[in-house]
């Protein structure tokens, strides 16, 4: 073969190699065009592929535990179990925290190190149905505070965990807001409040990025294990056991 036929046929057989490249790794997430404005915002969402959440845990992935299974020490309040949450109804059947058996094992050693100091965690959620999702998007859809569902949130992943601070008599310490509170306040760079309230709120932030975790900026509660894109969005219920 010569050089110019060699060239040629190595052109021919890259181009629709590359273009198999980029298509296979353009973000199937992206809308390729704006959704129609007369369109309701449920058809749009209902067509998003992230809103085909699993009913049961795929095979392959981590089952969903209850952290008092894995952890007895750590405090559970879930104020979505209650009518104490700005939603102001109760959305879970029990007061359980369910989290992917790695994430649960992990807040165990953040745990362990607390103990040491004299202290404990509390945990405010965990695992969150992609049904309850939607029903807070509908009272709050903004996305600094909660996660849009088409996209789903780290919650209905199983992933993410909101907590606080105890002292060793399981009493919360003292944090810069309080929890689901949507303001300025709840921000991790938030200059104002006590001194102690901000000390409070950094250890946790400290402790839990050591063992891993990620902080939300706009909330100091809320952690993301890493790994989480191996985890899929879930519609399994939560049950009373
Ligand atoms: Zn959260």
């Amino acid at each position: 073969m010569n050089k110019r036929i060699k060239d040629n046929a190595f052109i021919l057989l890259t181009l629709p190699l590359v273009g198999l490249v980029i298509w296979w790794t353009w973000p199937s997430g992206a809308p390729t065009s704006p959704a129609p404005a007369t369109l309701p915002a449920s058809t749009f969402s209902t067509s998003h592929p992230a809103t085909q959440a699993a009913t049961a845990i795929p095979a392959g992935e981590e089952p969903l535990v209850d952290v008092k299974d894995v952890d007895p020490r750590i405090i559970v309040d879930i104020r979505y179990a209650t009518t104490d949450n700005f939603m102001k109804r109760v959305l879970y059947p029990a007061n359980r925290a369910m989290l992917r058996e790695s994430v649960a094992r992990r807040l165990a050693r953040v745990q362990d190190e607390l103990a040491a100091q004299g202290l404990g965690l509390k945990v405010y959620d965990g695992y969150r149905p992609l049904s309850v999702q939607k029903m807070m998007w509908q009272v709050m859809p903004n996305p600094d505070f909660v996660a849009d569902p088409a996209k789903g949130s780290r919650h209905n992943r199983g992933v993410a965990v909101d907590v606080t601070l105890v002292d060793a008599n399981g009493r919360e310490l003292e944090m810069p807001s309080g929890y689901d509170e949507f303001s300025e306040r709840a921000r991790v760079d938030y200059a104002g409040g006590s001194e102690t309230a901000r000390r409070n709120r950094d250890l946790l932030i400290a402790i839990m990025t050591k063992h891993g975790f990620k902080v939300l900026k706009s909330e100091w509660w809320h952690y993301d294990s890493p790994g989480w894109e191996r985890c899929s969005v879930l519609d399994v219920p939560l049950t009373d056991k």
